[in-house]
């Protein structure tokens, strides 16, 4: 009755990416260039490999296919939830991601992407593009089409710590010098709006969908403050960011013995800071900075010890 799954990340090297995953976390990354860790993923295009107890070396697509009781047999043909980390080294472009209907129709039955953020790090002064000031779609076209950015996008100033709930629909990008814990819909599409007229070694510049990301953009915008709220549970700060329909997403900053009695099939955790134990029922997991675990169905209860946040999240 296996009660936890860690889980070894997959690389991704980006023309934004850099060497934080390594320098912060003390990842192999692939290249100077890298910029995703897909941490807990069960997507084709980046899977996940449990690293412990009898499925190590299985993939966590194939842990949901053919061992649904670990996820209490909740029903879905797919594993929901993507967990990555992200080292914005410089600008990503500007983009937005359809909602479920959009892309099942358009992108080959893949899922919408609601994504959030928690800022793990950043510059001083960092900033983050995070919405849109057009208040009509013709008004949005149109500055799209004259390439009006200035006007068009939001800026907004972000500190660590901070969190961000992206719906579909909202148009967004990571500044330079971030270094951000994603928790998203298993979803890899992403029309991309501005990409600074960058261009690569040949000249070339990268694909804009304009007219997809058009369709997509909720007009006007319905970003707003997140509405986080904490509670303390001994010495155990929580701290709740978002309970929505996709996810919900918690930071636990356990300083000495956190106790969790299962409320949710499964847990999605990822360890930022510190380290300490994890016991479930038997048992022991050691985690650190970096590590990425889920906790079964088959965990009634969880005991960490040690000095750990942890970012966990639940469909
Ligand atoms: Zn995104």
């Amino acid at each position: 009755m296996v009660k936890l799954l860690k889980l070894k990340p997959v690389f991704k090297e980006r023309i934004w990416g850099g060497t934080t995953l390594r320098d912060s976390f003390g990842y192999d990354i692939p290249s100077e260039q890298t910029g995703e860790c897909w941490a807990i993923s069960a997507h084709p295009n980046g899977n996940s490999t449990v690293e412990n107890g009898p499925f190590e070396g299985k993939e966590l697509s194939w842990l949901w296919d053919h061992h649904r009781e670990l996820f209490g047999h909740v029903t879905g043909d797919r594993f929901p939830l993507l967990t990555k980390i992200l080292d914005a080294k410089t600008d990503l472009s500007v983009q937005v991601h359809p909602n479920d209907s959009y892309a099942k129709e358009n992108e080959n039955g893949e899922l919408g992407k609601t994504e959030c953020w928690y800022i793990i790090d950043c510059k001083e002064d960092a900033e983050m593009i995070f919405g849109h000031h057009a208040r009509t779609k013709e008004e949005l076209v149109k500055m799209i089409n004259s390439g009006n950015w200035n006007d068009l996008l939001r800026r907004i100033r972000i500190k660590p710590g901070d969190f961000f709930y992206v719906p579909s629909g909202t148009i967004h990008a990571l500044c330079e010098g971030t270094l951000v814990l994603e928790t998203q819909q298993s979803s890899d599409t992403t029309y991309r709006v501005y990409d600074y007229d960058r261009v690569d070694q040949n000249g070339e510049k990268r694909e804009l969908h304009l007219s997809k990301a058009m369709e997509v953009t909720t007009v006007p915008d319905e970003v707003g403050q997140n509405n986080h709220h904490t509670s303390k549970h001994d010495s155990t700060i929580i701290t709740t960011y978002v309970e929505e329909e996709f996810f919900s997403v918690y930071k636990w900053e356990v300083s000495d013995s956190f106790t969790y009695k299962k409320t949710t099939p499964f847990l999605l955790c990822s360890v930022i800071e510190g380290q300490g134990q994890v016991k479930a029922d038997g048992e022991t997991l050691q985690v650190n900075k970096g590590d990425h675990f889920i906790t079964t169905a088959n965990a009634d209860s969880m005991i960490i010890e040690g000095s750990v946040e942890i970012i966990v999240s639940h469909p």
